[in-house]
């Protein structure tokens, strides 16, 4: 683990990188398609070995950057992320599931019952042993993250030019709202319109909220969150307080923070 430098790297070797898929829909490999004029310039840069997306070969058995999708489901995902940790000089999650445990996460509590609603007595032998959805920062160190659900195709390739160039600009931690009065949009909340930007990590630029839809929380919870201010900003502004918990639970279901804060 730790800096990776195309420029330091004395063999000065064209980055070995694998992109790695766990529990998704695929949604943010696909994104990376979408990068579109700055796909060809990347290529240039590194040496593609393995796109889970496209290909069904294995994995190689070296490497330099590991794109990591998906949260961790399952006792074969977590060895997954262990064997990748153990080859790769930078290991970088993409994507809600990878950095929350996302969409996924939302299968707890009561996991048990749900797999055996889904799938009975029976669980189909590819699936291995289910474990506790988890984001992958959750099993191994990682380096750096491209969050939100999906990730946006130019914070992806600002990520990667980072991992491949070293750089030491630390991930944001404010709240979404910092970038959205910057954009000078009307707040939700004058209208008693639920908005999770009061408690989401910013970095998406508002995204959602610049498109006239209120943010769902899909970068995850700040680190900067002060989760009792904003229940007293619902209040303020009528806006259900079970309301906005409910809402936090589709990108936080996993996040100890959110359990800790409990219910008010
Ligand atoms: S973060 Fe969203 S788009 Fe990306 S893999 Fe997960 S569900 Fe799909
Ligand atoms: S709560 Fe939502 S709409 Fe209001 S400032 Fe924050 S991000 Fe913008
Ligand atoms: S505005 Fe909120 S929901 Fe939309 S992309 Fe940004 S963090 Fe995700």
């Amino acid at each position: 683990m730790g800096a990776f430098s195309l420029i330091t790297d004395t063999e000065r070797r064209v980055p070995r990188v694998v992109v790695v898929g766990l529990a998704s829909c695929f949604g943010c490999q696909l994104q990376i398609t979408n990068a579109e004029q700055y796909l060809m310039q990347i290529l240039g840069q590194i040496d593609l070995q393995y796109w889970q997306l496209v290909t069904s070969e294995d994995m190689p058995d070296q490497y330099d950057v590991a794109i990591i999708e998906g949260a961790v489901t399952t006792r074969e995902s977590e060895e997954t992320c262990k064997a990748v940790r153990a080859k790769a000089a930078h290991v970088m999650a993409i994507g809600a599931c990878a950095t929350t445990a996302g969409v996924t996460g939302m299968a707890m509590p009561g996991l048990d019952g749900r797999i055996a609603e889904v799938y009975g007595d029976g669980l189909p032998d590819a699936s291995g042993e289910f474990i506790a959805p988890r984001p992958v920062s959750a099993v191994i160190p990682v380096d750096s993250e491209v969050r939100c659900c999906p990730i946006d195709p130019l914070d992806f390739v600002a990520m990667l030019q980072r991992a491949l160039f070293g750089s030491n600009r630390s991930l944001d931690t404010r709240t979404l709202c910092s970038d959205c009065k910057r954009n000078e949009t009307e707040c939700f909340y004058n209208s008693g319109t639920l908005c999770l930007g009061l408690v989401t990590r910013a970095g998406c630029g508002a995204r959602c909220v610049n498109l006239g839809r209120p943010c769902n929380g899909c970068a995850g919870l700040s680190p900067d969150a002060n989760l009792d201010a904003a229940r007293a900003a619902c209040d303020t502004y009528g806006v259900s307080r079970a309301d906005f918990d409910k809402a936090l639970e589709m990108f936080n279901q996993v996040n100890p923070v959110l359990a800790e804060s409990g219910d008010e």
